[in-house]
């Protein structure tokens, strides 16, 4: 024998119960049935309300049993086609009257007490029970209605009342084993000892179906709703949530009472006293296997995760009680709890330090009033003699639960869920974990709720860990690293367990954001003209706002205002790359910012494009530094025009024509003298000084500008180019004297002793940068360690492709970092 309970969503229209007692039908060709059912769905609801309506004197009552008559009566004519349509609407029609008469009275008394209120907040289950029950009568399968104030007897504590075992347990025996076909018994409603009636609380019809199961020694328990089972989170907020095929009672008592709505939590203890297994089944998709509660052993346990589910209580309160009288005195929490249990306030969380000088309380926020006031009234005395401080109240909280059987005696959970929030700037405002080891509590503002619980989600591989970026700019380097992503993203996903979604993308004028991540083939169509905030600046606002987990900011612009912005991400815990030089090679106030920040923040910062794209250059530098080398120079040539300009000169041929040849490949900028200038070189060395930890501006790179004197005025292109022949003899003689000696001339940067120049050198024929081709860069460290044989990175140094893909690089360093 096994009992069905029936949420009141399965039974929320005339077609939901058609499928209902299809599938009542189907199992009572193998086996004995006990069927228990709530209200109607929102029947409770309005149940309340109008009772509350009726007790303050507000006629509007009447409408709501209004629209309570109708709901029954329309099921009711949809479901009997004539065939004891009339009996059904009879025994309907007797219940709303008796509903109607206590209501009316308790809108003329206009008084509302909780025994009245039981009483009318059980009339939905009286009502959907018979429904049930004829429909299944006239369908040809054998029921009788069930009252279950007849069987299950409660204290008088109406609203929410206590079941007494006993009593309960002989009661069920007796009536519902001699009964005749299958029971349909209300679920919610017991009985007090006097006879009046009483309700389980909300939700209760779960319990109900529980005792009765463990009162009948029921083979299963089964509660049909309308989802899958236990999820691993609410899959509102964390999409990966999947369905739990099983888990232990003690988990599931865990998992129903933060939060997850899916059983009433005092529907657990009765089947386990039993040792009766309960399944979570869908109505609207039975064929899903559910999720089984009952002991873990055997083949039951398929997955060995430390951590089983995540709950969390959206809207909570902390009450924080605290001072130097508390310390040592006993009784102090005695008569806390007291007083807030004499006035029935639900505690949620509790945590005391070993210093005993505070205990921190959470409850919901409808109690936090008059708990406060409470315990003010409660600790007048030590109040006023200041061995309490004041009592404080605390909002906009959230609390998360994280519960797993296999956690207890398995060390490194709780650093693992400290870590994975503290990387992500959640600030954890009060903790609780009981010896058992299956729930660790953390209290949380409400704004880092959802980010908790899906970093913590993937952090337990409950699901696959995910970065979110949101790139700025949609230059050649985005559009690169776009392609790049989406080639490579499957992959990463099977082999590194790794899903990088790009959330969102900007430039100055349009965006596109999406949480579940941008279509990489359609990100151009997406994009929309800016409404809201302007600018980059605005795009980061949207960003903080949606406050995801793991969050990296890509910055693929050229922009001074957006490199401004990286101390305070970095400050907000949001992760930074950057192919923008103008961050590292800003002004020295900026520069020392962003290292501030990076230092203290939890979020990481990379950069490795601003020297060199995607050669190695920065991470190299730095393994030498972290591993106790000593830097004695840096050579190198960090831009490609002027290492094709020189690589050429090499070979023979004048300076002016190798410009303008560079120029018709599309070698320099627009304006070939925005490279020989240097400037951008000189901020690559700037970097790379500073990298050095020397104090530097852009103003101490002696830096040779290559573009003459009389053409650094106003003056057309093509006039510069014909202008430019006049250095060609100057270039040919260098190298003509150079080689007499061994040596060749190239446009090279250097650092050494705190000073950094670039401009043209003489180099040795055999130095790595005589013999650079094309428009490589090359970077040459001489080093302690590398001291006769210098340590060379050669290699393109410029182009989307490559930049993009250090970039890409340092987005899967963070992700390792993240994830
Ligand atoms: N009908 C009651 C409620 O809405 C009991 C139940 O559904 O389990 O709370
Ligand atoms: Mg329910």
């Amino acid at each position: 024998m096994k009992v069905y309970k029936f949420g009141g969503s399965s039974l929320g229209t005339a077609a939901r119960i058609m499928n209902v007692a299809d599938i009542i039908d189907g199992a009572l060709r193998h086996e004995k049935l006990v069927i228990v059912v709530s209200a109607i769905q929102r029947v409770t609801d309005l149940l309340l309300e109008s009772a509350s309506k009726a007790g303050s004197g507000d006629s509007g009552y009447r409408a709501i049993l209004d629209e309570i008559e109708q709901m029954h009566f329309g099921i009711a004519g949809e479901l009997f086609s004539g065939n004891g349509h009339e009996e059904v609407a009879a025994s309907i029609r007797a219940e709303l009257d008796e509903l109607g008469d206590v209501i009316h009275g308790i809108y003329l008394l206009r008084e509302l007490s909780d025994r009245s209120l039981a009483l009318v907040s059980g009339f939905g289950e009286r009502l959907s029970a018979r429904l049930v029950s004829a429909f299944l009568s006239s369908k040809g399968l054998a029921s009788s209605f069930v009252d279950a104030r007849e069987l299950i007897v409660t204290d008088a504590n109406y609203a929410d009342a206590r079941v007494v075992s006993h009593a309960t347990e002989s009661r069920i025996a007796a009536r519902l084993g001699s009964l005749q076909g299958v029971p349909v018994v209300t679920g919610f409603i017991a009985s007090a000892p006097d006879g009046t009636s009483t309700t389980l609380g909300r939700g209760g019809s779960d319990y109900t179906a529980s005792l009765l199961g463990a009162a009948l020694g029921a083979a299963e328990i089964w509660i049909w709703t309308d989802v899958d089972g236990f999820f691993s989170a609410d899959p509102k907020r964390v999409r990966d949530a999947r369905i739990l095929p099983f888990i232990s009672y003690a988990e599931a008592m865990e998992l129903s009472h933060a939060g997850a709505k899916v059983l009433h939590p005092l529907a657990v203890q009765p089947a386990l006293k039993a040792s009766i297994p309960l399944l979570i089944k869908n109505s609207f998709n039975p064929e899903a296997p559910g999720t089984r509660i009952a002991e873990p052993g055997g083949a039951d346990r398929l997955v060995q995760h430390p951590v089983t589910g995540l709950t969390s209580i959206n809207k909570i309160v902390l009450l924080n009680m605290s001072g130097s009288g508390m310390v040592g005195v006993p009784g102090i929490a005695s008569r806390l709890f007291s007083c807030l249990a004499r006035h029935r306030i639900n505690i949620i969380f509790i945590s005391q330090a070993s210093s005993e000088q505070s205990i921190t309380l959470a409850i919901s926020p409808a109690q936090s009033t008059k708990a406060k006031k409470i315990m003010e009234e409660e600790f007048c005395r030590e109040i006023a003699s200041r061995q309490v401080d004041s009592i404080a109240l605390r909002k906009n909280l959230a609390l998360i639960a994280v519960v797993g059987n296999n956690m207890s005696g398995h060390p490194g959970v709780s650093a693992q869920l400290f870590e994975t929030l503290g990387k992500n700037g959640i600030n954890v405002v009060a903790v609780a974990q009981g010896a058992n080891e299956m729930n660790i509590s953390l209290v949380v503002d409400s704004h880092d709720e959802d980010k908790s619980l899906n970093c913590i989600h993937e952090s337990f591989f409950l699901s696959q860990g995910k970065v979110h970026l949101f790139i700025a700019g949609t230059g050649n380097i985005a559009r690169s690293l776009l392609r790049q992503i989406a080639a490579h993203r499957q992959n990463l996903r099977r082999e590194n367990d790794l899903d990088v979604i790009v959330s969102g993308m900007a430039n100055t004028r349009r965006m596109v954001i999406d949480d579940r991540g941008i279509d990489l083939d359609n990100w151009e169509e997406a994009m929309q003209e800016r409404t809201g905030p302007a600018g980059i600046m605005g795009y980061i606002q949207l960003m903080k706002e949606r406050n995801l987990h793991n969050t990296i900011f890509v910055d693929c612009t050229a922009s001074s205002d957006v490199s401004e912005m990286y101390p305070a991400l970095l400050c907000d815990n949001i992760s930074v790359v950057t192919a923008n030089k103008l961050g590292m090679a800003g002004p020295w106030p900026l520069y020392r910012q962003i290292r501030d920040a990076q230092r203290k923040s939890n979020a990481r910062f990379l950069y490795e494009t601003n020297v060199g794209a995607g050669l190695p250059i920065i991470s190299t530098l730095n393994d030498l530094r972290n591993s106790g080398d000593k830097i004695i120079s840096i050579e190198g040539v960090f831009s490609g025009t002027l290492s094709f300009i020189f690589n050429e000169l090499r070979k023979g041929g004048s300076f002016s024509d190798i410009v303008r040849k560079a120029k018709d490949a599309g070698y320099t900028e627009p304006d070939p003298r925005d490279d020989l200038s240097g400037a951008d070189f000189a901020r690559k060395m700037l970097i790379l000084g500073r990298e050095l930890g020397f104090t530097l501006e852009y103003g101490d790179i002696e830096c040779e500008s290559l573009v003459p004197e009389d053409c650094r005025g106003e003056m057309p292109v093509a006039a510069f180019l014909e202008k430019l022949q006049s250095v060609d003899g100057r270039y040919a003689a260098e190298i003509e004297t150079a080689a007499a000696e061994g040596m060749t001339i190239a446009y090279a940067g250097s650092i050494c002793d705190g000073k950094a120049s670039i401009g043209v050198k003489r180099v040795p024929l055999s130095s790595p940068i005589a013999g650079l081709n094309g428009s490589e860069n090359i970077v040459v460290f001489t080093t302690e360690r590398y001291r006769v044989t210098p340590l060379v990175v050669r290699g393109p140094g410029a182009g989307g492709e490559v930049t993009a893909g250090g970039v890409f690089a340092d987005i899967l360093r963070i992700a390792s970092y993240l994830v």
